[in-house]
């Protein structure tokens, strides 16, 4: 039920998935990170060798895209590619930045519109990406804008990715950030933007356990909870 619905947007490494997570727990939500599902649909582009950013070669590979997200006991979403499971291979540097540029492309949006929405109507849902309470889900109860200064979301993705065990330099990553919040904001079909109705919290200066206890006030206001 999309009015019970809880759309979370925001830029990269605003701490939307950690925070989305911990928030569906404390709810007894289902957590839908549709970040994850961009990133397989980027992945399978790579892998058929074709250009992310040019529709002709990646609307074909839609027709027979097979694409699966499940949950298991612990709530974990895993993505399924061909019946491989890609949870962890979609996490690589490299396929965020094939993420955004496939989520440019109309026709991967349009594609995706029903597969998020269905989430929606199944399930109580956290979800969170970066056009939820715009498009995939406009009558959600609850909307948050989620945001850091750039620099701050820099410092957690790069923390992040040496705890996976993978390299990262702050500076590039700083870099890449600032690419992809330009394209995010900037591309014609559901650019990345603050709906009107939702509710702004800004995370440069608060840590995790701030930035939950804001989160859940916000969300308990508005959902009388
Ligand atoms: O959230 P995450 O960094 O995993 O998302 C990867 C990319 O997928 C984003 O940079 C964005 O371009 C795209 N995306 C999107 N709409 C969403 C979720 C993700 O365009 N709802």
């Amino acid at each position: 039920m999309q009015e019970r619905s809880i759309a979370i947007d925001g830029p990269a490494g605003a701490g939307k998935s950690t925070l989305a997570r911990a928030l569906a727990r404390e709810l007894g939500y289902l957590y839908v990170d549709t970040g994850a599902i961009y990133r397989t649909v980027a992945l399978r582009a790579r892998e058929a060798g074709a250009d992310p950013s040019v529709p002709e070669q990646v609307a074909p590979l839609l027709e027979d895209l097979d694409l699966r997200m499940d949950y298991g006991g612990d709530g974990v979403q895993r993505m399924y590619l061909s019946g491989r499971d890609v949870t962890e291979a979609i996490r690589e540097n490299e396929i965020s930045a094939l993420a955004s540029q496939v989520a440019a492309l109309p026709a991967v949006r349009e594609f995706l519109l029903e597969f998020q929405r269905k989430q929606a109507r199944e399930h109580d849902v956290v979800m969170d990406g970066r056009d939820i309470g715009t498009v995939v889900l406009p009558q959600a109860g609850v909307k948050i804008f989620l945001t850091a200064a750039p620099e701050a979301r820099a410092r957690r993705r790069t923390a992040e990715l040496l705890q996976r065990g993978q390299d990262a330099d702050f500076d590039e990553i700083l870099r890449e950030i600032r690419q992809r919040d330009e394209q995010d904001e900037n591309r014609p079909v559901a650019p990345l933007r603050q709906a009107e109705d939702a509710a702004l919290l800004d995370t440069t200066n608060l840590d995790l356990k701030g930035s939950l206890e804001a989160l859940l006030t916000l969300v308990r206001e508005r959902l009388s909870l």
